[in-house]
């Protein structure tokens, strides 16, 4: 059940409709939008009892939302989500695209610097890496945990970067929620409800990968469960998924960020990394998204792939993603977005930096 607010309705109002709904044992979302607030009412088992809420002041129309997500949806936000971070040029669902760039895994400073520098120097806003790595084989590295973290904090501290890294349960969700700027949920937890909850809970963006099999709807159910707790600053990513198709690690889904973006306010961004699990793919499909209107690209690269202790096959040369970089920067303005300038990070403290105007923004 959707509760549209007047457009003239005060703030006063929005609070007293919330009051009614959570006295009712239901819960209470509010979103301001550009045109009016909606209050979004999730908890309830059967049909919400409308009566005694239409009658309140400044409340427009109930509307029963009949899709089984409702506040990843249009119907409950018209307008896209930003995620923005303060301070920084750094955002997801603006016009400007994120780029988040970095290892598959921290694997010592040394190797988490020297990529932090050269993605940082190529213009990624965001640096990537795993402390916590769920793998296949339970002989593989599995990340160096805390101390991974502390890398990347270094990292932030140095070179101005967010940090993304993935939480793999609800212990580590705890440590990355302390360090990280975003918390990844990686495919293999996409339907990991508890976990879900937990991040939901926790006060930092959450950056969602599709799971290898799940459909859109399942991807949105998953976001909605994040979302149903509180939080909802939540990053979707396509990140491929299994098929028959054998000439690549997954089949990446371009199809689902425009079909996302019908149904869903919430940024989506792509990992052409995973998606095709070939190095020479990358860039290619990088290139893709952006022109598919992806809000940004989550790229692994490394400073010696051949010795990377996990995805070194996928993991782009640091000179491949300056040319990366190069290339997206040509595709971006063809569909209206911007990208951040090279050294951009370096130079943030002495001046802003130099962005070109957006023009539409597809959607
Ligand atoms: C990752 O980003 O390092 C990762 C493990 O990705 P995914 O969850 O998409 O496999
Ligand atoms: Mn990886």
């Amino acid at each position: 059940m959707l509760v549209v607010m007047q457009a003239h309705a005060t703030e006063e109002q929005v609070r007293a409709v919330c009051q009614k709904i959570e006295s009712l044992g239901y819960r209470a979302h509010p979103m301001p939008g550009a045109q009016r607030t909606a209050v979004c009412v999730t908890g309830n088992k059967g049909e919400v009892e409308a009566g005694t809420l239409e009658e309140l002041p400044g409340v427009q129309e109930l509307i029963r939302v009949s899709k089984p997500y409702k506040l990843v949806s249009r119907d409950f936000k018209e307008e896209n989500s930003v995620i923005s971070f303060p301070g920084t040029d750094a955002s997801f669902g603006g016009s400007g695209l994120a780029i988040i760039a970095g290892p598959c895994a921290i694997e010592s400073r040394d190797q988490a610097f020297a990529a932090a520098e050269r993605v940082c120097r190529a213009g990624a806003q965001f640096f990537r890496g795993g402390a916590y790595k769920p793998r296949t084989s339970p002989y593989s590295f599995q990340g160096l945990e805390e101390e991974g973290l502390q890398i990347m904090a270094a990292v932030r501290d140095k070179f101005g970067m967010k940090i993304v890294t993935e939480a793999i349960d609800k212990e580590s969700l705890k440590l990355v929620a302390q360090y990280a700027d975003v918390i990844q949920i990686g495919a293999r937890n996409m339907q990991n409800f508890s976990l879900l909850k937990c991040a939901g809970r926790a006060r930092r963006p959450v950056l969602l990968k599709r799971g290898m099999s799940a459909t859109l709807e399942e991807f949105l159910m998953a976001a909605e469960y994040v979302m149903s707790e509180g939080n909802y600053n939540v990053i979707l990513c396509e990140r491929g998924v299994r098929t028959f198709a054998d000439h690549t690690r997954n089949t990446l889904d371009l199809s689902l960020v425009p079909a996302v973006q019908r149904l869903s306010h919430l940024p989506i961004i792509v990992d052409p990394s995973h998606g095709t699990g070939k190095r020479n793919k990358v860039t290619p499909l990088s290139r893709a998204a952006v022109a598919v209107g992806a809000d940004g690209l989550i790229v692994e690269v490394h400073p010696e792939p051949d010795k990377a202790l996990s995805d070194g096959m996928q993991s782009l040369y640091p000179d491949q993603f300056d040319e990366l970089m190069a290339q997206v920067r040509q595709i971006a303005p063809v569909v209206g977005r911007t990208v951040p300038g090279i050294g951009v990070r370096t130079r943030l403290s002495q001046a802003a930096p130099a962005i070109a105007s957006p023009a539409t923004r597809i959607s």
